[in-house]
């Protein structure tokens, strides 16, 4: 029967979480699967909150019955005893006490009561959030997140304005336009920095993954039934309004994302969805001392093999923590994931299925890797800042003052222009600033990503009970 202690406890309820938590208790394995969210499904099948009374949740989903069949499978293990789902449990740290992963969670009414689980192997499953880079206006009301204003709309049924530009890069774009013009809004334009011919260059990888070719062709028919412009190799580079957006200037970019002198063209908007891809949630993971490596966009995801270890013992990942792909190749993931987690808990050989998701992985991550690579943000990006652009919103730092740091006081990596100017010190603690302010202070790449002890605020009292209990 499982307690606060199971065989498997797998952090996250989106596709990859949830694929792994059914199969590690098909094989009977006791399951712990905690998320932070109400409700299971993670970003990409987020439901309607249930207040909303919404009659049909699927009608802004594909694949929905992959979904219900999921949650059916969920449903059957918690009411046998073989899996405790935990919703509204914030985990806020991962450690390692004898053979015992031990997460430190946080839920109840006020989000401040402290809850410790314990399980002999872990699975991370937590997801993605998106990148945002900064350009003149983008803190003006009306300017939201691409993939937030699908969340918005998917969980709240609310569009962010009437006339709503698309823009930034990468494929969910044309899934976010498309979903926000069945809804009602009225999209002038897609706005994509990079270009999607680029993709040619890949005929084999094309060839082998026909599904993502046909999605991309059905999402572009559909936009062009919808009348939405398809405006390539541009970005948003100034967004007007004085209360709230009231209009954006579109600039053609060269190959270095470099805005061209005498290119802005400004489109009417009320609102603005803008997105440069997405960026793993790794806290857990590097709070943990997993191993990343650096991705085809330029993020740190987890270095994993092909059973989807990690480098640390008895912990595993799945879905967007190992490299961002889409929800096939994190349903897979979960799936292969549980699979080897069963090995190591059971022995025995590994099923004929083993084998057959090893290769469709194989394919899928083929595919991301090509697309990650055609969308990475190009060198040139920041030269769409002005002086008083602010890059960290929650410290009010200006990419004027990162820069000064770095000209005049010689800070050479986040971390120095960090001390100097506190870019990535506020409430977010660097989630959403961080690959810009990176990008401004050095080099990139060669900066390990941030480890923080904590995955999110946590009251001092917690912290407390959680120290006192690690030590008795
Ligand atoms: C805002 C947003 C919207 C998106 N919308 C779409 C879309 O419409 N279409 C599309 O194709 N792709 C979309 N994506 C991409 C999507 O994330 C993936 O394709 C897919 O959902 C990945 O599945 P996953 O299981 O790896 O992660 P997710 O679906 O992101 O699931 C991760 C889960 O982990 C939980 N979690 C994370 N950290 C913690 C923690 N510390 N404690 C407890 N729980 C935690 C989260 O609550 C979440 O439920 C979106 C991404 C984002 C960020």
């Amino acid at each position: 029967m499982p307690s606060d202690h199971g065989d498997v406890a797998v952090v996250g309820a989106g596709p990859a979480g949830l694929a792994a938590a059914v199969t590690a208790a098909d094989a009977g394995l006791d399951v712990l699967l905690v998320d932070a969210a109400d409700a299971p499904g993670g970003q990409y099948y987020r439901a309607p909150a249930p207040g909303l009374g919404a009659i049909r949740p699927e009608a802004l989903h594909h694949g929905w019955s992959t979904f219900t069949a999921l949650t059916a499978r969920l449903a059957r293990h918690r009411d046998a005893g073989r899996l405790r789902h935990l919703t509204g449990h914030q985990v806020w740290a991962a450690t390692r006490t004898g053979d015992d992963r031990v997460l430190h969670a946080l839920t109840g009414p006020d989000g401040r009561e402290g809850v410790t689980l314990r399980a002999r192997r872990l699975v991370l499953a937590t997801g993605a959030v998106e990148r945002q880079l900064p350009f003149p206006g983008w803190t003006l009301p009306g300017v939201v997140g691409a993939a937030g204003a699908q969340a918005m709309l998917k969980s709240g049924l609310v569009l962010p304005g009437r006339r709503v530009v698309v823009a930034g890069s990468g494929p969910l774009l044309q899934a976010v336009a498309l979903t926000l013009a069945r809804a009602g809004a009225q999209v002038p334009a897609l706005v994509e920095a990079a270009g999607y011919r680029a993709y040619g260059r890949a005929p084999l990888i094309l060839a082998a993954n026909p599904d993502r070719l046909a999605e991309g062709a059905r999402h572009r028919a559909g936009l062009a039934r919808f009348g939405v412009r398809m405006l390539t190799h541009r970005a948003v580079t100034a967004v007007h309004g004085t209360q709230r957006v009231e209009g954006v200037t579109v600039s053609r970019l060269d190959r270095a994302w470099r805005p061209v002198p005498g290119t802005g063209r400004r489109i009417d908007c009320d609102a603005l969805a803008v997105g440069h891809g997405l960026v793993p949630q790794l806290d857990l993971a590097l709070g943990l001392g997993c191993a990343t490596r650096t991705d085809a966009d330029g993020s740190a995801v987890l270095r994993l093999d092909e059973d989807l270890r990690t480098t640390v013992p008895g912990v595993w990942a799945a879905g967007e923590t190992g490299g961002i792909g889409g929800v096939r190749l994190a349903l897979a993931e979960g799936e292969s994931a549980a699979l080897s987690v069963i090995a190591d808990a059971r022995g025995g050989r590994a099923p004929a299925r083993v084998a057959a998701l090893r290769r469709h992985r194989r394919r899928m991550r083929g595919f991301a890797a090509l697309m990650g690579a055609v969308h990475r943000p190009g060198p040139g990006w920041p030269e769409w800042l002005a002086p008083d652009t602010e890059v960290c919103r929650c410290e009010e730092v200006t990419a004027g003052a990162i820069r000064t740091a770095v000209d005049e006081l010689g800070a050479g990596d986040s971390r120095t222009a960090k001390l100097l100017t506190r870019a990535g010190m506020g409430w977010c603690q660097g989630r959403t600033c961080g690959f810009a302010v990176r990008t401004l202070a050095g080099p990139a790449a060669d900066t390990p990503p941030d480890r923080r002890p904590l995955a999110c605020p946590v009251p001092l009292s917690t912290l407390a009970r959680a120290v006192r209990s690690e030590d008795a």
